[in-house]
């Protein structure tokens, strides 16, 4: 799986709204899981997808991080990423069928692919990953469809929102330079929007919504 780094290269010159039809239909992967192999570097985990997994297995974000879940380096941020076997390569979420065992509940990133996201402003759009999936001939669908997440526009707000916080965190902790300093502040990153604990009737956007303003604040961000 790619996402959107050099992007003119990789993609197919488009770019995509929710409501296009794009050519990223595989009719079903068929006994193919080549994109759920290799890629623990290219899946980093945004705080709904582990909010989402975590609450749909009933497994904490720390019992996920022992065999599901690993951390790795961005810069000096620290994020989570989908764990692969060590010897097979495989996400640890297939099965012996190569199936997904976290389908509907997948993260952004493998709900997206062969899509991505380009970021442009205070919006994103999709483009369509040239060559990277392994099936010929992949068909028109609508992107939304093919994505198939529920309260879009919600998850959108949120993901944009992410965005723009991870992207000032990473020029913010540029002018950091002390070890510990660095593990607070992504210990706090973790805890905060990673180990969220939520009221029952409240959802995850209402509860990131709810962290924000305090973390970006604790963050010394905008
Ligand atoms: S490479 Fe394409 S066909 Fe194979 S599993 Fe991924 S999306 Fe499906
Ligand atoms: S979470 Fe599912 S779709 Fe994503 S890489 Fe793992 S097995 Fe594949």
């Amino acid at each position: 799986m790619k996402t959107n780094i050099i992007l003119e290269d990789i993609s197919d010159g488009k770019r995509y709204d929710i409501n296009d039809l794009v050519k990223a239909n595989t009719g079903g992967c068929h006994g193919c899981s080549a994109c759920c192999h290799n890629v623990g570097d290219l899946v980093t985990l945004n705080p709904f997808d582990a909010y989402n997994i975590s609450s749909h297995l009933k497994i904490t974000f720390d019992v996920l991080l022992e065999d599901k879940f690993e951390l790795h380096p961005h810069g000096k941020l620290v994020l989570p990423h989908l764990k692969m076997h060590k010897v097979s390569e495989r996400c640890s979420f297939l099965n012996q069928e190569d199936r997904c065992t976290i389908h509907a509940n997948r993260p952004n990133i493998c709900r997206l692919f062969p899509l991505g996201r380009v970021y442009e402003d205070d919006n994103f759009k999709y483009f369509l990953q040239k060559d990277a999936c392994m099936k010929s001939h992949l068909t028109d669908v609508k992107v939304m469809d093919w994505i198939g997440i529920d309260h879009y526009n919600e998850n959108k707000a949120f993901i944009l929102s992410w965005y723009k916080l991870i992207k000032a965190l990473t020029f913010r902790v540029k002018f950091i330079h002390d070890d510990q300093e660095l593990k607070v502040l992504n210990t706090y990153l973790l805890n905060t929007f990673y180990r969220m604990d939520l009221d029952e009737q409240q959802t995850f956007y209402a509860a990131y919504n709810d962290r924000l303003p305090e973390a970006k604040d604790h963050l010394g961000i905008l």
